[in-house]
């Protein structure tokens, strides 16, 4: 079976356009001229504007110094008119992006990663998510895929994919392998695993024979190669063995948009703005 990130996500942007009642805005924060980037966020902007929400672009262009970068930070923490928003990655070379994550009110993070709302998760409080996590997790939902006492090897550790992916699925009852470039027998962690979940950069990292058969395996790399985007996951192999997989494109990447879209309203809804009725579920 393919989970079809493409198709949850477009159901979840025309649920969510339904409950969009009063005027709110998602915003985004840019600092590199990197075309795949900007075109990402072109994506971005167009699914805001589906369900209804102004989108904001502060373009600070290539060359921004980190204090123009949080100086934009502190100018919409303020800013009434901006709902949440998120800093784009990647910033400009030696800008720390934590540091960065953290200049962004926890109250306006539709990315879910400034420190304060990221120690809320890794201590099983959730309360807003990351983007990518969070449409990993609603794409898992929509396929009634179990997760609480099921093996789950993550690959990858970073903040902003592999190290809240795996404090989500071990606040949801798995047991979570959470794998790096430093992890010895890399296939034989994967193959104990019910769930695999891919989010290293590394095109065709996991191969058919590091999965067991009927594991479901999310593949949540990206990178460009020849013109075209290609996963972490050789799916043509992988997919004869998993019970499920996801593709790359049209899997965890419209996941991804809608689900910070889904923050912008959960955290206005939070904050009680309008007549905004319950936070998603
Ligand atoms: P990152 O470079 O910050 O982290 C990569 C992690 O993978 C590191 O922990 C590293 O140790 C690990 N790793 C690298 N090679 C490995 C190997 N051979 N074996 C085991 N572990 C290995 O990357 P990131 O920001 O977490 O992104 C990971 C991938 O996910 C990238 O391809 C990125 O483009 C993609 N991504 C996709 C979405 C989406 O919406 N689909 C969102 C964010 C990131």
């Amino acid at each position: 079976m393919i989970l079809d990130g493409a198709a949850v996500a477009a159901t979840r942007r025309a649920a969510l356009k339904q409950r969009v009642t009063v005027p709110l805005s998602s915003g985004i924060i840019l600092a590199t001229d990197d075309p795949s980037v900007r075109s990402y966020v072109s994506a971005k902007r167009r699914a805001a504007e589906e369900v209804g929400y102004a989108f904001v672009l502060n373009d600070l262009g290539a060359n921004a110094s980190r204090e123009a970068i949080l100086a934009a930070c502190r100018e919409w923490n303020q800013d009434p008119e901006i709902t949440a928003y998120m800093v784009q990655t990647p910033l400009p070379p030696g800008i720390n992006r934590l540091g960065v994550f953290a200049a962004v009110d926890p109250q306006k993070d539709s990315d879910g990663l400034n420190p304060t709302n990221l120690g809320y998760l890794f201590s099983n409080q959730e309360r807003v998510i990351p983007a990518t996590p969070k449409g990993i997790l609603s794409l898992l939902e929509a396929y009634d895929i179990p997760i609480s006492g099921q093996v789950a090897a993550v690959i990858g550790k970073s903040i902003l994919v592999g190290l809240p992916v795996a404090a989500l699925l071990a606040n949801r009852g798995a047991t979570v392998i959470s794998c790096d470039s430093h992890t010895p027998d890399l296939p034989g962690k994967t193959r104990q695993a019910d769930l695999i979940i891919a989010a290293a950069g590394r095109p065709g990292l996991v191969t058919a024979g590091m999965v067991a058969k009927g594991a479901v395996v999310v593949d949540v790399g990206i990178t460009r190669v020849g013109g075209k985007l290609v996963g972490d996951v050789d799916f043509d192999g992988v997919s004869q063995k998993a019970a499920a997989v996801t593709p790359v494109p049209g899997g965890v990447g419209p996941m991804t948009v809608v689900s910070l879209l889904e923050n912008v309203y959960e955290l206005a809804a939070a904050r009680g703005l309008g007549t905004i009725d319950t936070a998603l579920s």
